[in-house]
């Protein structure tokens, strides 16, 4: 079973000149679907794309198989990072980069290549498969949101595989963090600073002796927390009655997370207290922490797959937040594995044509 390199190449480059951003994937979503259909894959959208109000759901196909194999799913992302649109790829020393005015986005449409040559692959040798389900996500850079408003019931994979990781081709990622997004505003009091400052209470004040009591940075080797952006006040002769806060934490564990975020709001709610302000602190749990293990179904497929096609099948302790946190909070348990692409979120972006064909390998692989 041979992949044919130069198919998959075309189709990477007339991909990334599709323009595609999160809550406006509805091009990409189409010409997917169309290029599914023409392989004679089921396809359809889900309802996502009314939930985050953008133009394209998710892309969810099937490929009915052998019904004593189990479910697996692949997917990939369809939206990317700016600046994103108009992208020309240019081909030197056999990897694909942009022309240096946007981003490549093999981030991630080198796992969608991958996924659909596996399948033109499959139909052409008409090799004998497991049942598999495609999933073509939305707005997944800045905040998962394909993944967590997909309708997990229509599924029903047992494992999969998230084709997004900037590790080499052969790794996949077994760990990911739980990240808490953490909202706050501190409400002081108005007064004119040189009438009468003693009628007022200066939120920036509270805000940063709050501040300035946390924890942030890194917390423990699992754990990280940061103050991203504050805002507040309009003039110096006003006593500032109001500062915002975002912020975030990461763990590893749940429970490191939970006691961190937790900190962070009792140092508001303290350091405003304390001075008779008010801090409204509000957390939310953006995905939760998972762990794959070594013996499981998922991890034992790759490892044995990457024997196939002589890639190293390693085990990479940890990565960002990804789909797959989503994937592995609904219960299937998902590993995000290298597809090889470089210097994403990056005008340099880059991925090798022998990464490409190894991950479209690799992916084929795993299906048979
Ligand atoms: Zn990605």
């Amino acid at each position: 079973m041979q992949i044919n390199a130069s198919r998959l190449v075309d189709n990477f480059l007339k991909l990334v000149q599709i323009d595609s951003a999160p809550r406006a994937e509805a091009e990409m979503a189409a010409e997917i679907i169309r290029q599914l259909q023409g392989l004679g894959v089921a396809a359809h959208m889900d309802n996502a794309g009314a939930l985050v109000g953008g133009n394209a759901g998710n892309v969810i196909a099937k490929l009915p198989g052998k019904s004593d194999k189990p479910t697996i799913m692949f997917s990939a992302h369809m939206d990317r990072v700016e600046p994103g649109l108009k992208i020309k790829p240019v081909i030197r020393d056999g990897v694909i980069y942009s022309d240096g005015s946007t981003i490549l986005a093999a981030d991630d449409v080198a796992g969608i290549a991958a996924i659909i040559e596996a399948i033109y692959v499959l139909k052409e040798t008409q090799t004998e498969h497991g049942p598999l389900t495609f999933v073509f996500t939305i707005g997944e850079e800045g905040g998962l949101h394909g993944a967590k408003n997909l309708d997990y019931s229509q599924l029903n994979a047992d494992f999969g595989y998230a084709l997004d990781s900037s590790g080499p081709v052969g790794s996949a990622i077994i760990q990911g963090p739980a990240q808490d997004k953490i909202e706050a505003v501190i409400y002081g009091k108005a007064a004119h600073a040189g009438v009468n400052p003693e009628d007022g209470i200066n939120a920036i004040v509270a805000a940063s002796r709050g501040i300035a009591e946390m924890k942030t940075g890194r917390i423990d080797h699992e754990t990280t927390a940061n103050i991203g952006t504050i805002k507040g006040g309009t003039a110096t002769n006003i006593v500032t009655d109001k500062v915002e806060i975002l912020a975030e934490a990461r763990s590893l564990q749940n429970d490191k997370l939970e006691r961190q975020s937790q900190h962070m709001r009792e140092c508001l709610e303290q350091a405003a207290a304390a001075m008779g302000a008010r801090a409204e602190v509000k957390i939310a749990r953006m995905y939760s922490a998972f762990r794959l293990d070594a013996s499981a179904p998922v991890l034992a497929l790759f490892k044995r797959a990457c024997r196939k096609v002589n890639l190293s099948g390693e085990l990479i302790p940890s990565g960002g937040g990804s789909d797959a946190n989503i994937f592995n909070a609904n219960g299937i348990p998902t590993a995000n594995i290298g597809i090889g692409y470089k210097k994403v979120h990056t005008t340099e972006e880059n991925i090798a044509i022998k990464d490409l064909e190894a991950v479209a390998r690799l992916t084929l692989e795993l299906i048979t």
